[in-house]
């Protein structure tokens, strides 16, 4: 059956910032469109008015341009299956409204909130269904003339699905094999309302799944209950040979006990779950992936590996080897523990491997928030020579890397390092040393290593940590021929004056 091309989905509904198992439902969509040479679209799903919130669906966007997630087609992509955002799709919908309606598989139903409360009072676990429909003010039991005649004089109603107990529903999923379901235990769900002319999520989004031609639906599990009446939608429709098949991922789970990953784990570990920062109408400020420093790629590494792996021990994958190796069929069933300290260590070995002049603008910024300002390559070459001291953010480097930009304010005696390397006779042996740099004509590192080393060696002298205390005033830093070179012979030079003035 499945000689078509390979399309899926992604199709969020704009209630806010993008949570991060979004993310990795979308990132799983996209793996499996590339490696299948097929297509991925970005469908807006806002068909619940009343949840819509402005800015989400920029957010979104941005978000996926931030990973490097591509779509083919969508809302702000463009292509030949839209409009993409469903409150633009209404005429449609409609029309297949209209249609289960003429074929007697679903009903008008004007059942007030009131009378639906009354009933849930009165009944014990209440279901709209073929043992309560009969019961209940709609178009089955008023009869034709009847339902006109309410319709025309304004009276509200919404349009539900008619669903034959007695039958086992199969939904054929590629992760969890064939899930069975007794119809029974389905109600007749709501498919439109006339108050706001909408369909409701499911009539939407399986009209959408089909005209856009869908050939896999690869969404989050807490979809899967609604997976029976879809498939019942499709054959109602018609559309059972074209049905996609599904595939539902599973949950992200807290990194520490039991249940859902949330925002309040966020919150309360110290760790995003959402891909930007994101600020609230009520003005408060949610954390995201990119603002606290973490690379692109070690969050696409990290969200790929929490529900699937391959099957190696290869823990570093790049989109390419992502989109190589997936497999669909192999993730797991069993919800996934969100491992925030994963994700750091993901960050770290990205740093490692990034190049510094991709890290630098990142550094400089924190730079520029401490009040330097020094010059691009400078800073590049600082994270070149410190990015390797385990860190895990970029940010992290500041501590460790202030004294490349200023030199240091004191060489505090109660330090340990400075005090265990600043003796009787090294202020006359940093003269000595200095004497020997400032005649160098070449102060590169190697030019420095040339010339020191033999020094060093002839005169059994080992300056190097009390050259330290003079340029750092601590025990940090990288190799001092790299720091000497880095910083120039004249600064060089007058920090050890400077410490040999200050220190005993
Ligand atoms: N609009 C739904 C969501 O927000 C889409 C679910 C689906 O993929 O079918 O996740």
């Amino acid at each position: 059956m499945d000689e078509r091309k390979v399309r899926v989905r992604f199709a969020p509904s704009p209630t806010g910032p993008l949570h991060i198992g979004g993310v990795r439902t979308a990132l799983y969509n996209y793996l499996f469109a590339r490696q299948h040479g097929g297509e991925l679209v970005f469908r807006i799903e806002d068909t619940d008015s009343t949840r819509f919130v402005p800015g989400a669906e920029e957010y979104i966007l941005e978000s996926f341009r931030w990973l490097g997630i591509q779509f083919d087609e969508g809302v702000s992509f463009g292509g030949n299956h839209g409009p993409y955002r469903q409150s633009e799709r209404r005429d449609i919908y409609k029309q297949y409204v209209r249609q289960l309606l003429d074929e007697g598989k679903a009903y008008i139903a004007f059942d007030t909130p009131e009378e639906l409360n009354r009933k849930r009072e009165e009944i014990q676990n209440f279901q709209y269904d073929a043992h309560t429909r009969g019961t209940m003010r709609n178009s089955l039991t008023l009869g034709e003339d009847e339902t006109r005649r309410l319709i025309d004089a304004g009276e509200q109603y919404v349009v539900r699905f008619k669903i034959e107990p007695g039958e086992e529903v199969h939904v054929d999923d590629i992760i969890r094999g064939d899930v069975k379901v007794m119809s029974d235990i389905l109600d007749d769900k709501v498919l439109y309302k006339s108050a706001d002319e909408l369909p409701t999520y499911h009539l939407a989004n399986i009209v959408d799944d089909h005209l856009m031609e869908i050939t896999h639906v690869i969404r989050g599990e807490e979809w899967l209950p609604s997976a029976p009446l879809h498939v019942l939608l499709y054959r109602a429709f018609g559309w059972a040979d074209t049905m996609p098949q599904f595939a539902h991922l599973p949950l992200l789970l807290k990194p520490d006990g039991k249940g859902k990953l949330s925002k309040r784990d966020g919150d309360r570990l110290g760790f995003p779950v959402f891909p930007l920062e994101w600020h609230g109408a009520d003005g408060t400020v949610s954390s995201g992936y990119r603002e606290s420093g973490y690379l692109p790629e070690a969050v696409i590494n990290f969200l790929a590996l929490l529900g699937w792996n391959p099957g190696t021990d290869q823990e570093i994958l790049s989109m390419d080897e992502l989109i190589a190796q997936f497999d669909l069929a192999k993730c797991s069933k069993s919800g996934a523990k969100f491992d925030y300290i994963k994700g750091q260590w993901f960050n770290r070995e990205y740093i490692l491997m990034t190049d510094n002049k991709v890290l630098a603008p990142q550094f400089d910024a924190i730079l520029r928030a401490n009040g330097i300002e020094a010059p691009i390559e400078r800073v590049e070459a600082v994270v070149g020579m410190m990015k390797m001291k385990k860190i895990n953010f970029i940010k992290e480097l500041w501590p460790l890397c202030d004294f490349f930009f200023t030199a240091p304010a004191e060489y505090p005696l109660d330090d340990k390092f400075v005090r265990k390397n600043w003796k009787e006779g090294t202020a006359a042996e940093m003269k000595e040393l200095a004497a020997l740099l400032e005649g160098l004509d070449d102060f590169s590192v190697e030019g420095q290593r040339a010339a020191i080393d033999q020094w060093a060696e002839t005169t059994g002298r080992k300056p190097w940590n009390a050259w330290r205390v003079c340029l750092v005033g601590a025990g940090k830093g990288p190799d001092m021929y790299e720091l000497a070179a880095f910083l120039g012979k004249e600064e060089t030079l007058r920090r050890m004056k400077a410490a040999i003035a200050a220190l005993p």
